[in-house]
C-alpha cells in the first residue's frame, strides 16, 4: 500500500492516542494514585498517632489484659471505617489486641523492617492479612519508654477504589482530548487532505496527457490553493502547446505533401511519356522551383527550431540601414519588373546607423519586401521609408496590394499561417516568413506593427535602436 500523507497522519494520530493513554495509565494516573495513597496514609497515620497518644496517656501498661480489654471498649470512640483494622502490638512484636479478634496472639514480624522507608507500608504481614493492606504504625511512648505500637491497616483495594472518581476525571480529560484532536483531524481532512487529493488527481490526469481535466476550485488562499492555481494555469498552457503542436504537424505535413505530390506526378509523367521529351525542360524547371520551395521551407523550419531550442544568438554591430536597404531593393529588380512594380524609397538626406544584427535585419527586410511584391497588384508602387525619432529608427514597407482581412491580422505571425485569399495567389509562400520577422525583431527587444485594409493595402513598420556612435556621412549610391 502507498504511504499517503493521510495514512501517515492517521498513524501519527493513532500513536498520539496510544501514547496519551499510556501516559494517563502509567504516568499520570499512577502518580496520582500514589499521591492519593500517601495522603490517605497520612490521615491514617494521624489517627494512629491519636490512638497511641490516647493509650500512652491512660493505658500505658498494655500488657495487662484488663487494660487491653478496656482499650477495646475505648476504641469505638475513635470511629474508624469498617474495613480498618487496629492492632495493638507489644514491644516484642506480638499482637495483643486486634479489632479483628482472630489476629490476637499472632506475630506480624519485625515492624522496623516494614516501615524502614516511611510512615506507611503496603503488606500482608506474613499472610496474617488475607490481602494487601495499607498500614501505618505509631509507637506508644511514655517517659521515653516504648510500650508497644498502634498499627492501623486498611485494604489497599478499598483505598485505591476511593481514587476511582478522580480516575474518571482523568478519562473525561482524555475524552475531551480525543474529541479535540479528532476535530483537528477533520479540519485537516477538509482543508489539507481533500485539496491535496484533488491536486494529485489533476496531476495524474495531466501526466496522462488529459489537459482538458479541470482541477476543482480550491477556495483557500494558502499554499495548496496557490499550487492549484498554478497547476490550472500550467494545464491551460500545456493544452495550448498541445493544440499548437497538432496544428503545426498538420500544417507541415500539408506543406511538404503538396510539392512532393506534384514532383512525383511530373516525374512519373515524364517517365511514362505522358510529357513528351521536348517539354521536359519546362517541367524540369517546375520541379526545380518545387524543390527550391521545399528547401526554403526546411531551412526556415530549422532556423525557427534552433531559435526555439537554443535561443537566438545576435551578432550586434553598427551598420548603415540605408545602404543595406538599397542593396536588398536592387536584388528585387527582376521580380519587380516582371510585375511592373515600382519600389519607391524615401530615406531623406540622413544616414541611419543602427545597432543590430545585420544579417538578421537583412532577412527581415527581404521577407517584408518579398511579401509586399507577392501580394501587390501589377503596375503598383511599394513605398519604403526610413524615419527617426529620438534614439529610434522606424522602417516602413507599404504596399497597395490585396491587404489582410481584419480578423486574420493577429494570426499572420503564427507559423504556417496564410490567409485564404493568399493561398490561391501565392504558390511560393511557406507561411513562415513573418514568424521569422517577428522572432528577429522581438529578440532585438524592438516592435513590429502591421496596418492593413483588405483590398487597399498593407504597411509593416518596425523599430531599431539608433547607434550611440556619431552619424556617418551619407553614402550616395
Ligand atoms: P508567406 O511565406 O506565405 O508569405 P508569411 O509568414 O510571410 O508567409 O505571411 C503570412 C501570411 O500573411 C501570408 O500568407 C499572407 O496571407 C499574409 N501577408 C503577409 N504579408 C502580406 C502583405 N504585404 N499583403 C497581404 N497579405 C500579406
Amino acid at each position: 500500500m502507498k504511504r499517503t500523507i493521510y495514512l501517515k497522519l492517521l498513524l501519527g494520530y493513532g500513536i498520539f492516542i496510544a501514547l496519551s493513554l499510556l501516559y494517563i495509565y502509567n504516568g499520570y494516573e499512577k502518580a496520582a494514585e500514589d499521591k492519593h495513597i500517601a495522603s490517605y496514609a497520612l490521615s491514617l497515620y494521624n489517627q494512629a498517632n491519636g490512638i497511641s497518644g490516647y493509650y500512652s496517656k491512660y493505658h500505658y501498661n498494655i500488657s495487662r489484659p484488663d487494660d487491653s480489654y478496656s482499650f477495646s471498649g475505648d476504641i469505638k470512640t475513635f470511629m474508624l471505617p469498617d474495613d480498618t483494622t487496629l492492632w495493638l502490638v507489644s514491644s516484642d512484636g506480638k499482637i495483643l489486641y486486634s479489632s479483628r479478634y482472630r489476629d490476637t496472639g499472632k506475630i506480624p514480624g519485625d515492624l522496623s523492617s516494614y516501615f524502614d522507608s516511611g510512615i506507611y507500608t503496603t503488606t500482608t504481614y506474613n499472610n496474617i492479612m488475607e490481602e494487601e493492606v495499607l498500614s501505618v504504625y505509631s509507637p506508644i511512648v511514655n517517659t521515653y519508654k516504648t510500650y508497644g505500637y498502634v498499627i492501623l491497616s486498611r485494604r489497599l483495594e478499598a483505598v485505591v477504589s476511593d481514587f476511582a472518581p478522580l480516575s474518571n476525571f482523568n478519562y473525561s480529560i482524555f475524552l475531551l482530548m480525543l474529541i479535540f484532536s479528532l476535530s483537528i483531524l477533520i479540519v485537516f481532512h477538509i482543508f489539507i487532505f481533500r485539496p491535496i487529493r484533488n491536486v494529485k488527481r489533476a496531476v495524474n490526469e495531466y501526466a496522462k496527457g488529459n489537459f482538458d481535466y479541470k482541477l476543482p476550485k480550491i477556495y483557500y488562499k494558502d499554499e495548496i490553493g496557490d499550487i492549484g492555481e498554478k497547476l490550472n494555469f500550467m494545464a491551460l498552457e500545456m493544452k495550448e502547446k498541445d493544440d499548437d503542436q497538432r496544428k503545426f504537424i498538420t500544417n507541415i505535413s500539408h506543406d511538404l505533401r503538396s510539392p512532393l505530390t506534384s514532383i512525383k506526378g511530373y516525374v512519373e509523367a515524364m517517365l511514362d511519356g505522358t510529357i513528351p521529351p521536348e517539354l521536359h525542360e519546362k517541367y524540369l524547371n517546375i520541379l526545380l522551383f518545387e524543390t527550391e520551395r521545399l528547401n526554403k521551407l526546411t531551412e526556415s523550419l530549422l532556423l525557427l527550431n534552433t531559435w526555439d531550442y537554443k535561443g537566438m544568438r545576435l551578432d550586434i554591430t553598427d551598420f548603415d540601414l540605408v545602404s543595406l536597404t538599397r542593396n536588398i531593393v536592387a536584388s528585387f529588380e527582376g521580380q519587380c519588373s516582371r510585375k511592373k512594380i515600382t519600389l519607391d524609397v524615401f530615406f531623406g538626406s540622413k544616414a541611419y546607423i543602427v545597432n543590430a544584427d545585420k544579417t538578421k535585419i537583412q532577412q527581415v527586410i527581404y521577407n517584408l519586401l518579398d511579401n509586399g511584391i507577392k501580394f501587390s497588384h501589377n503596375n503598383s508602387t511599394i513605398n519604403i521609408k526610413i524615419t527617426d525619432k529620438n534614439d529610434k529608427i522606424f522602417f516602413s514597407v507599404k504596399d497597395s496590394g490585396i491587404g489582410i482581412p481584419k480578423e486574420n491580422l493577429k494570426k499572420i505571425w503564427d507559423r504556417f499561417y496564410k490567409t485564404d485569399s493568399s493561398r490561391g495567389k501565392d504558390k511560393t509562400g511557406t507561411g513562415l516568413g513573418l514568424s521569422i520577422v517577428k522572432e528577429v525583431i522581438s529578440s532585438h527587444n524592438e516592435n513590429i506593427n502591421v496596418i492593413s485594409t483588405e483590398g487597399v493595402g498593407t504597411e509593416f513598420i518596425f523599430t531599431l535602436q539608433r547607434s550611440k556612435k556619431a552619424s556617418l556621412p551619407v553614402i550616395s549610391s
